[in-house]
């Protein structure tokens, strides 16, 4: 089969022909339905040579992954050639830890920095691809698979960090998403199916900005210096109990604090590097940071049997495998409205 792979650190992935995986014992190959696009991958593609220890390139990119078993090892129970699965990424964890055995594996105690599909394993931007257990596969029944594919990271990273930031979001308090593309436009939504929270969406795009309102938003504001002022004067001084960093800049995090009420949470998803001082005076009172990394498989089942209650909204920008570099690029230089997911052909 033909597929997307990282050769060698540094430069840019090629496509390269490699052998149809075939499943080991407990193991499961799944049928690519699609395979979505994610701004993770350009850091794995600048990654350095030393970053990758135990598991260098030349391996497969794609991490968010949907389709259908192929093909499953002796041993594998529950599944059958034809399911149609969304696949867990957190491949790296333990499955027995405490945080494993709390559905989030994405904060497995003993997982090593690198172990997903795309990121050190092969991942799903193929035909096939080879997933190592079958403790991964969360059965999406009727969901539409392409669509199912931004879910596993794009979808389950927001739902998580929003799910645990619920006990501090009460009707009528504000919540603030930073960044309303690929991942923000689900938060949205989630605030709006879980939350009474007044939603403000916070971007660049004015175009982005409506969708976020047709998704769910009650105001936007567009970004610059004075969106965190912008925001507190829509909270009457307050500010917010909740804001969602999607993007993870200086400039982004700055907005989030500046607009953070007492004793409000921000929580930043958005791996753009970007920093801020922690600092006893330059936070609100009882302010809490957190991040968060991917959701684990029981959010993953939660955002999953949501989309296919109808009630989640999934944009996705389709292209053939075989057109990734075009998908990339669009990507890279904001040509997207949804996320982008690869089909193979
Ligand atoms: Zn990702
Ligand atoms: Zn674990």
């Amino acid at each position: 089969m033909i597929a997307y792979r990282l050769l060698q650190a540094g430069p840019q992935p090629e496509f390269q022909e490699v052998p149809d995986p075939r499943p080991g014992p407990g193991q499961v190959v799944v049928r690519v339905a699609g395979s979505g696009l994610c701004h993770t991958d350009f850091t794995v593609i600048s990654r350095d040579l030393g970053y990758w220890k135990d598991h260098p390139p030349p391996f497969t990119l794609g991490h968010e992954i949907s389709g259908w078993v192929e093909e499953v090892g002796t041993g594998t129970k529950g599944f059958q050639r034809g399911d149609a699965v969304a696949v867990n990424p957190s491949w790296a964890s333990c499955g027995r830890c405490h945080m494993c055995r709390s559905g989030e594996e994405n904060h497995c105690l003993h997982q090593k920095a690198i172990g997903a599909p795309g990121v050190g394993y092969d991942g799903g931007h193929a035909p096939f691809v080879l997933v190592p257990e079958a403790r991964f596969l969360v059965p999406i029944g009727g969901l539409d698979p392409v669509e199912a594919a931004p879910l596993t990271d794009a979808g389950v990273t927001t739902y998580a960090a929003i799910k645990s930031a619920l006990p501090g979001i009460w009707p009528g308090s504000t919540a603030v998403v930073i960044g309303v593309g690929g991942l923000g436009l689900y938060a949205v939504q989630f605030l709006r199916q879980l939350t009474g929270a007044h939603i403000v969406a916070v971007d660049s795009s004015e175009a982005r900005l409506k969708l976020a309102r047709e998704y769910g938003a009650d105001n936007v504001v567009s970004s610059g210096p004075d969106a965190a002022d912008q925001i507190r004067q829509l909270t009457g001084g307050v500010g917010a109990a909740f804001v969602l960093d999607c993007v993870g800049v200086n400039a982004t995090l700055s907005t989030a604090v500046a607009a953070l009420s007492w004793r409000g949470r921000l929580t930043l998803v958005g791996a753009g590097g970007g920093s801020i001082p922690f600092d006893f005076f330059k936070m609100p009172p009882g302010a809490q940071l957190v991040t968060s990394l991917n959701g684990g498989g029981l959010a993953l089942k939660e955002v999953v049997d949501m989309a296919a209650l109808g009630r989640l909204r999934i944009l996705v920008d389709r292209y053939p495998l075989n057109k990734a570099k075009q998908a990339y690029d669009d990507f890279e230089h904001g040509r997207l409205v949804g996320r982008a997911v690869l089909i193979p052909g």
